[in-house]
């Protein structure tokens, strides 16, 4: 991505009241892949700045089944999803490939299983559920033909372990709670 100096918003899920926000000034980050984001893609174009989706590629939806045109609040989606499994509010990877090739738009990771690490894992534990979950979220990338140079860490957990994983396998950038959330913009408004 290309770095420069404006204040990089947060988003989650998309509501409507959003698009009377005029984002301009913003590089724009989408988290977890939520369908909304896809829905409501061509009123974020119009604005010409960067914009970066972070996909956990476990919690992609399959290609053939229908998606929730409800937007649902991130947290509740992924409950569901934890739960039973259910995708119908992220994206299919043919949504995220379009994407990717769209202008000023990019790819990031959000890790494979976006599991909450803010626990008590033992070290060693931690450590080899970090690599192989990353192992498996830069496979499917691969797999998908999609680069990533970006990472924004699952409930912003930013351990300095796990940003040394990621960088020892050529991530760059990386994105956190350093970020401003779309809905506190709105209270400036
Ligand atoms: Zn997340």
């Amino acid at each position: 991505m290309n770095k420069n100096n404006k204040p990089i918003l947060m988003i989650h899920e998309v509501y409507e009241w959003m698009l009377e926000l005029d984002l301009s000034n913003y590089i724009i980050t989408f988290d977890d892949g939520l369908y909304s984001q896809y829905k409501y893609l061509n009123h974020f174009l119009k604005f010409d700045t960067p914009k970066i989706f972070f996909i956990s590629t476990n919690i992609v939806s399959p290609e053939q089944e229908e998606q929730n045109e409800i937007t649902t609040s991130c947290s509740k989606a992924h409950e569901s999803f934890f739960k039973t499994g259910n995708t119908a509010n992220y994206m299919k990877w043919s949504q995220i490939k379009e994407i990717a090739s769209t202008k000023n738009c990019y790819i990031g990771g959000h890790s494979h299983q976006h599991k909450d690490l803010r626990g008590t894992l033992a070290l060693k534990k931690l450590h080899n559920h970090l690599k192989e979950d990353t192992d498996k979220m830069l496979n499917e990338f691969n797999t998908q033909g999609i680069e990533i140079k970006d990472f924004c860490f699952p409930y912003n957990y930013e351990a300095p372990l796990y940003k040394e994983i990621l960088k020892q396998r050529g991530i760059e950038n990386f994105f956190g709670q350093e970020r401003i959330a779309i809905e506190d913009l709105s209270n400036a408004i």
